[in-house]
């Protein structure tokens, strides 16, 4: 039966169906088909692959391979910087926006206190999700390998860390991400933007500390939640600073 050798990054690993296959692996080519599908079927969405080369060409995720053809796959190299053209996504993206799956709910509100723009809700079905990637060009952070698949999605990461702090740095590491950060600038609960409000409108909404202590008050346009610049960032701006991460 004719076959490839696909080469894999040690990366690759943490991909289940890949698992335990060796970073050389021959497949069996039973039918004419696109080397996406082909690298999708080891396990290892296309939104992590980097560059494909086949017969020392780069090639797009539409090639169809043939017999005995050695074929590398590369991951993504951080910083990815998603506002430049490649063969693999030849349409670049203006802005840096989220969208985030259920499994890595909590990456989003962390995302959200930095300022970006991450949409969420834990009712989000892969749907919602694919349609908000494609009308409002989000990248889709998600742990779910058969969702970042899906051909709709252009930009997205596999989140690899388990903690929602490291799963921050993660992805402000990957997309090179940088300050300054505004702490201050969106809703932690429905994403939209901070409008300011002056204090005397919602004095009456004040607990007495926060009315002896904060004069600079902000509202959510959406559910009328009131922000004030707490010490509640204190430990995030510790924590990024000690990861290197400009703020
Ligand atoms: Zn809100």
């Amino acid at each position: 039966m004719p076959q490839l050798t696909i080469i894999f990054p040690e990366e690759f690993n943490c991909f289940k169906r890949h698992k335990n296959k060796g970073p050389e692996i021959i497949y069996p080519l039973e039918r004419k088909t696109s080397i996406k599908h082909i690298i999708e079927s080891l396990g290892v969405p296309h939104t992590e692959i980097g560059k494909i080369v086949g017969e020392n060409k780069e090639v797009d995720f539409n090639y169809i391979p043939v017999n005995s053809q050695k074929i590398t796959v590369l991951s993504i190299i951080p910083p990815f910087d998603v506002s430049r053209p490649s063969l693999l996504r030849p349409e670049p993206l203006q802005k840096i926006r989220f969208v985030v799956d259920v499994n890595v709910g909590k990456l989003a509100l962390l995302l959200r206190m930095l300022g970006l723009d991450a949409e969420y809700s834990p009712k989000f079905s892969d749907k919602d999700i694919l349609s908000l990637c494609k009308k409002e060009k989000r990248i889709v952070l998600s742990k779910d390998t058969g969702l970042l698949e899906c051909k709709q999605i252009i930009f997205g990461r596999h989140v690899r860390s388990i903690y929602p702090d490291d799963q921050l740095i993660e992805i402000i590491k990957f997309f090179g991400i940088n300050g300054p950060f505004n702490f201050f600038a969106r809703c932690l609960r429905c994403n939209k933007k901070l409008v300011p409000i002056s204090k005397k409108d919602i004095l009456h909404r004040l607990e007495p500390k926060t009315k002896k202590y904060f004069n600079k008050f902000k509202i959510c346009p959406q559910c009328r939640r009131i922000y004030w610049q707490g010490s509640h960032h204190e430990k995030m701006i510790i924590r990024l600073r000690k990861n290197g991460i400009y703020i």
